[in-house]
């Protein structure tokens, strides 16, 4: 099933370099284009985030930066500085700002934190985002805690405590809803694991995919942050990126323990923000804005668990549930996730994650994010017709 022509075949090579060149992140859309023109992405099922936020923000962005003329004043001056920004922030988290550190995009949140913090062993749940080992400083022993397909990469919070305290690490990574196969923490498992092991040093929470998750009907938004209040080890780090559907401004923060604040501003990251970046907290502080996201990240999460759904309606393949906006799909009858990926961008121009570089998963996996309602349609169609018998 899905064998490729010659011509797949080479272009599929020309993929391979350009991802080579990406390390373990995905070549962007832009890249793409660029280097191979014969490739045309309709939609980006790669990229994880929320179209209708986009489209929230650009009102904005159209409405008071460009028709506004505010837009100068982001770009021509300094942005204000970490400090200030954490004060914005800060209403709306309800965390103290001398807590918070504002990061160009989570990713710096996670590099500070990891390059200053973390001396020893650091236990990391695999499958997951990359970044969280590849930033470990050297002689940092890293032991990988391999969720277990059998149990569809669920954790077992009991065994996973008894793990971290028979390991003894300075420092525990755990990313909820994870990356790349959904799998979501209840908020009381949370706090269980939270509490019972307040004895390691750093506990970083990863939320940037909280805003996808939900565990009432009301899809009521849920936040770990006042754990905080009651463990000062918790680092809790966000991603403005996905839920919010602006990556390309690079927001993201950091809540931790006021001396970790002060010690990293201390070491730089004065105005590591931008203009943009600046504008957006602004926005999100605002009453108004909020109650707008609301609606959108609502009505994303009905929409994404539809698609859920219908792609479990495809033959051959494995969907695993997921509390993110993104599904990890596994690839059954031998079908191969390379061949997937190329048929699907080459004769359907939808453009999926193949995870054949992340460690801790067997087997031919893809991931495919949610995007809006038409194009999720889109993806069903295509995947049906690669993959039905
Ligand atoms: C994308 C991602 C990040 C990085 O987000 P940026 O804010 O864009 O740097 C961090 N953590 C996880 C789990 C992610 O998936």
């Amino acid at each position: 099933m899905l064998e490729l022509s010659k011509n797949e075949f080479l272009i599929a090579e020309k993929i391979k370099n350009l991802k080579n060149n990406s390390g373990t992140h995905s070549p962007s859309i832009n890249t793409f284009t660029e280097h191979i023109p014969e490739v045309k992405v309709k939609v980006d099922a790669c990229f994880l985030s929320n179209p209708y936020a986009t489209d929230l923000f650009m009102n904005y962005f159209h409405e008071e930066l460009i028709d506004g003329g505010a837009l100068r004043k982001y770009l021509e001056f300094y942005p204000s500085q970490n400090g200030v920004i954490a004060g914005i922030l800060s209403k709306s988290l309800h965390v103290s700002e001398k807590n918070i550190f504002i990061g160009n995009g989570a990713i710096e949140v996670i590099q500070s934190v990891i390059h200053n913090f973390v001396k020893k062993k650091i236990i990391i749940n695999i499958p997951t985002f990359s970044s969280y080992y590849e930033f470990c400083k050297k002689g940092v022993e890293i032991i990988y805690n391999k969720l277990d397909k059998g149990s569809d990469f669920k954790i077992d919070i009991d065994s996973y405590i008894k793990f971290v305290k028979n390991e003894k690490p300075d420092c525990v990574v755990i990313i909820n809803p994870n990356n790349p196969d959904g799998g979501y923490i209840k908020r009381d498992d949370l706090l269980k694991i939270v509490t019972e092991l307040n004895f390691v040093e750093n506990i970083i929470i990863d939320e940037s995919f909280v805003h996808f998750a939900f565990e009432d009907p009301e899809l009521n938004k849920i936040s770990t942050a006042e754990f905080f209040s009651s463990n000062k080890n918790l680092i809790i780090i966000k991603s403005m990126s996905k839920d919010f559907g602006i990556a390309g401004i690079r927001s993201g923060y950091g809540i931790m323990h006021e001396d970790r604040v002060r010690y990293l501003l201390s070491n730089g990251y004065l105005w590591n923000s931008n203009g943009l970046s600046e504008y957006f907290f602004n926005l999100y502080s605002r009453i108004s804005f909020q109650s707008e996201y609301e609606i959108v990240r609502k009505q994303y999460i009905s929409e994404t668990q539809s698609f859920f759904n219908d792609l479990k309606g495809v033959q051959n393949i494995k969907v695993y549930d997921s509390k993110a906006n993104f599904a990890l799909v596994e690839l059954l009858n031998d079908i191969s996730a390379k061949n997937l990926v190329i048929k699907l961008l080459l004769s359907d121009n939808i453009y999926l994650r193949n995870l054949d570089d992340k460690i801790g998963l067997d087997g031919e996996f893809v991931r495919v994010a949610s995007r809006n309602k038409e194009e999720n349609r889109y993806i069903i169609d295509c995947l049906k017709k690669h993959l039905d018998d």
